[in-house]
């Protein structure tokens, strides 16, 4: 199910890292890395400004991929709420009860969680190009080169982070979806952890497969549920696990 709704919002975040890249590189340009990097091969040079100039350009760099990301916090808005739609249905299906329609509670987290993904996503970036921005000036390179290596960066990406995203932030909305559908029909219901059987699992998911909770009780340390938007990031991330849910017959 992940797997189907995901694709709209894998296109989505394609088309965002590559609206970043021009983004990116005229912030770049626009503080002269060459200057910097002259500096750094003068005699006697100032490391303090070559510091300076890396740090202006860091700055410039970050106001750039954060309206970039405002630009773009509207669309990932509409796409996300839209693939949570069918988890919505899905789950009211499959605990029998008639869909009152897409849960209030569900539009205010998109509304709420859309900005901390850009703005995540953003920290993530800027710390990648920075990366690539010092090296190339500590290492002698041109703009032109620096600038090539920065393509290099958002080509590598263009393969595989727009899926992962994809699949991670779907799946989160896909969960909390069928929390906020669960809580509105005032169900009482038990789920079950069920993992992708595949070698790919992390072996502390493999542990939780068939483990029974209630709603709200904890799998595992902060873990409420598959990428619970509040677990460890480091149990969440491309998590590809879901959940059976029944009703508790007490
Ligand atoms: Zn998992």
């Amino acid at each position: 199910m992940v797997e189907r709704q995901m694709k709209p919002v894998e296109s989505l975040f394609r088309g965002y890292f590559r609206s970043e890249l021009p983004v990116v590189l005229a912030a770049v340009k626009g503080l002269k890395v060459d200057k910097v990097a002259a500096e750094l091969l003068r005699p006697g040079r100032v490391w303090l400004s070559v510091h300076a100039g890396i740090k202006a350009t860091e700055k410039s760099v970050q106001t750039a991929l954060e309206s970039n990301g405002r630009r773009w916090s509207k669309r990932i808005e509409g796409v996300l709420g839209k693939a949570a739609v069918p988890f919505a249905v899905d789950t009211a299906y499959a605990l029998s009860f008639k869909f009152p329609g897409f849960p209030k509670a569900t539009q205010l987290f998109i509304r709420n969680y859309v900005p901390k993904i850009v703005d995540q996503l953003a920290e993530s970036t800027r710390h990648r190009i920075m990366k690539t921005v010092s090296r190339g000036i500590e290492g002698g390179l041109t703009l032109p080169e620096i600038e090539a290596d920065i393509r290099q960066v958002y080509k590598s990406w263009d393969r595989s982070r727009p899926e992962v995203i994809a699949r991670t932030e779907t799946g989160r909305v896909a969960s909390v979806t069928q929390n906020d559908v669960i809580a509105e029909a005032g169900l009482d219901v038990i789920q079950i952890w069920l993992t992708a059987r595949d070698d790919r699992v992390r072996d502390s998911h493999e542990e939780l497969e068939g483990e029974e909770r209630e709603i709200g009780e904890e799998f595992s340390p902060g873990l409420k549920f598959p990428r619970d938007p509040d677990g460890p990031p480091e149990e969440t991330i491309q998590c590809r696990c879901s959940r059976l849910l029944r009703l508790n017959k007490k």
